[in-house]
């Protein structure tokens, strides 16, 4: 017998099949999908079998496997597939696309750190039972067993000790159990009987075929109610589901929802797990044992049969975009597996991506919508305040945000405070006016460097000196961030009598801190939370009747074409958390108080952004007119890079009739000592834009100072 066999060596140069011999002991433990150890040059390395071949010329005496890894099949046909597919459309290894569809457990470097876990379970032996006699305390020990389900040895040990002697006299046997962590239940609820429009909605999705859908449902409108019943609809059909969330909203909060309604048939993954916890959640959805799988984006990926539906919460969270390699869209994965199970797939979200409902638009996703929040709570009211004429309390707090706080503090309510920064503090805007420069070509924030003292424009490489004084108002220009533990330090001084907790990456990096801290303020703790966009999304509290948001301006200068959708989501979504059971208000300060995406998040106008954000895009040929690829070259030689860089750009000018940009330096321009700089092309229809993609990643293959990245529908620059 001989195989084909994938290697799990990370390099382009290797990314191919590779033939052995199967001696004859092994040839009945092969099948396609499982794994096998082989030589290669001098190591021994893991490998997917992807091909069972009788007949192979080969000018080459082929090598024996050394063994094999799986008795059951690892990689099913769909994911074998699915990563044909990965590698095609994102121009990434082959070895990566399954890599990433596996468990740290099953990767070869990390197997070692697994460890599964053991039950001892103690069973009675009626026939030595029957002709034993016991003491008192014997006797005790065989009630309780009888009684009760699944005893361990533990717990019979720390009862009586005379277990042992019947251990030794064979009336007990114990048995050794593989079990799984993380077995947490929660009581079983009703199911909250669904309103009209919810059940309109429900009714709408055809459960028997494929089909994309974009629920379009404000914050509170019982999305996560409807996902409920249809995935009891799928599993009354003895199908199964999944469901994606992003990662930062994988709270105990939305798992508990939906454990109290499944049970125990569900199955969580996410990057909170520790890699055996996260093995044992795997083999449980791998063995058949749950129905539901519940994840961030690599959930995408689970090996589930009988999939019935597909649902993807917060469709237009950048979290399920990949950003290293392979660089997939979970999305698109979900398409093609909804294309495989012939199901339904759900994208939802309260401010979908422009691209999705222009999708909808055009009748290529089915619209689904939910405009009303579900206690009939009216959306909070929405007030925006100008940093540049406003009354201030403080550095940061206007006195119109100060004096609401005090006025819900007073009623023993809840406040959140949102600072939206995204770690870009190198935009330049003037402190004390807001001014701020943006490409003329490009219409993005132009981003101050502080080595060549210009600022300059990421997409099209546009420059300009950094004036030393603003032109409005004539004070000193500084480069633009407010931390968190600045707030914090002002909101201790201006509200003495309150406490304020705060959370952000430095206050979550611990594992479970995130939860702590949701936890303390839900109990009331704590009656100010302050936060990153990390607290934007799928809170739910009660009490809170005010979220402010210290500066929408961050979000509106980073340096991205999206920058403006960005600011309208998360505006929307920070709103979304006031005055969820009660009356609820928000406050948002800013420079640019007339900004459109300001103006619509404030109505909550979702349809009259989408349109008007769509002639931009229109106007400057980005998505969802154009789709764009970025290419990224790498190198720590600077004059070398950029000699390299235009080279590329003339090699895809040459062989491409698209629209390029670049290049230009990359955001952040160097990572670890390496320099980045991007080439940006805009495209309508491939045409040859992947053989010439190939051509460009095969010529730097065997450089080993420039590296080629490839990113399709980029999510950052
Ligand atoms: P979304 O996911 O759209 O933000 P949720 O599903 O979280 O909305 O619902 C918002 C709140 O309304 C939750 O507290 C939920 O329990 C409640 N809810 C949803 N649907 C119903 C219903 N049909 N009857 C009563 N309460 C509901
Ligand atoms: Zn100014
Ligand atoms: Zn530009």
């Amino acid at each position: 017998m001989i195989i084909s066999v994938l290697v799990e060596l990370q390099n382009r140069n290797v990314d191919k099949l590779f033939n052995y011999l199967v001696p004859s002991a092994l040839e009945s433990k092969i099948k396609v999908g499982i794994r096998v150890i082989v030589p290669f040059a001098t190591f021994k390395l893991e490998g997917f079998v992807m091909e069972i071949n009788n007949s192979v010329d080969s000018k080459y005496e082929l090598k024996e496997i050394i063994d094999v890894v799986d008795s059951e099949v690892i990689l099913t046909d769909e994911l074998l597939s699915l990563g044909e597919y990965l590698s095609k459309t994102t121009l990434s290894t082959k070895i990566s696309c399954y890599q990433v569809m596996l468990p740290n457990g099953y990767k070869a470097s990390k197997k070692k750190k697994i460890n599964i876990k053991y039950e001892t379970y103690i069973y009675i032996n009626y026939d030595v039972l029957k002709v034993s006699k016991l003491t008192p305390k014997q006797q005790e020990i065989i009630n309780y067993i009888s009684k009760n389900k699944n005893v361990t040895l533990s717990t019979l040990t720390k009862i009586n000790t005379s277990v042992l002697t019947l251990l030794r006299n064979n009336v007990l046997y114990k048995e050794k159990v593989e079990v799984y962590r993380l077995n947490s239940n929660f009581e079983l609820k009703e199911k909250k009987k669904l309103t009209a429009d919810q059940m309109q909605v429900v009714s709408q999705v055809d459960l028997n075929k494929y089909y994309p859908y974009l629920l379009f449902g404000v914050t509170g409108s019982g999305k996560t109610e409807v996902y409920m019943e249809l995935i009891e609809k799928v599993i009354d059909a003895s199908k199964t589901a999944i469901v994606l969330i992003p990662e930062i909203s994988l709270t105990p909060q939305t798992v508990r929802r939906f454990k109290e309604r499944f049970q125990s048939d569900i199955a969580i993954l996410h990057s909170g797990l520790s890699d055996s916890e996260k093995y044992d959640e795997y083999r449980k959805i791998k063995r058949g044992n749950v129905k539901i799988v519940i994840g961030a984006r690599s959930a995408i990926f689970a090996p589930i049969s009988n999939i019935g539906i597909i649902i993807i919460d917060e469709e237009h969270s950048n979290s399920y975009k990949q950003e290293n390699m392979p660089r997939y869209d979970a999305i698109e994965v979900a398409k093609k597996r909804g294309e495989y199970h012939n199901c339904p797939v759900i994208m939802a979200s309260a401010t979908p991506t422009l691209e999705s409902y222009a999708r909808a638009v055009k009748g290529i996703y089915k619209l689904l919508v939910l405009s009303k929040r579900v206690n009939n709570h009216s959306l909070p009211h929405v007030d925006i305040v100008d940093l540049a004429k406003c009354k201030k309390k403080s550095k940061f707090i206007s006195e119109i945000l100060y004096l609401k706080m005090q006025e819900v503090l007073e009623k023993d309510e809840q406040v959140i405070l949102f600072l939206n920064k995204r770690g870009y503090s190198s935009f330049v805007s003037c402190e004390n006016c807001g001014k701020t420069f943006v490409c003329p070509n490009c219409d993005i924030s132009l981003t101050f460097h502080k080595s060549s003292g210009m600022m300059r424009c990421h997409y099209c490489g546009y420059a300009e000196v950094k004036p030393s004084e603003c032109s409005n108002c004539h004070s000193p220009f500084v480069s633009s961030g407010s931390g968190t533990e600045q707030v914090e330090e002002e909101l201790n001084n201006l509200f003495p009598n309150y406490k304020t907790i705060r959370m952000d990456f430095d206050t979550t990096s611990k594992k479970g801190s995130h939860e702590k801290i949701i936890e303390a303020f839900r109990e009331k703790k704590y009656q100010i939370l302050i936060g990153t966009q990390m607290i934007a999304k799928g809170l739910d509290f009660p009490d809170v009747t005010l979220v402010g948001v210290i500066s929408a301006d961050n979000s509106l200068n980073i340096p991205d074409f999206r920058s403006s959708e960005t600011t309208f989501d998360l505006m929307c979504q920070v709103a979304g958390r006031s005055g969820r059971s009660k009356e609820g208000s928000v406050i948002i300060q800013t420079f640019n108080p007339t900004h459109y995406a300001l103006q619509y998040a404030k109505n909550n106008n979702y349809l009259g952004f989408f349109k008007a954000e769509m002639q931009n895009r229109k106007l400057l040929s980005y998505p969802p007119y154009f789709y764009l690829v970025l290419i990224r070259i790498k190198g720590s030689d600077y004059n070398e890079l950029s000699l390299e860089s235009k080279k590329t750009r003339e090699f895809l000018s040459n062989k491409l009739d698209l629209k390029i940009l670049g290049p230009t330096v990359a955001s952040p321009f160097k990572v670890n000592a390496i320099y980045r700089f991007n080439i940006i092309i805009k495209y309508k229809r491939t045409g040859n834009l992947y053989d010439v993609l190939n051509e460009l990643i095969e010529h730097y293959k065997t450089n080993k100072k420039i590296k080629i990245d490839v990113d399709f529908n980029p999510r950052s620059f």
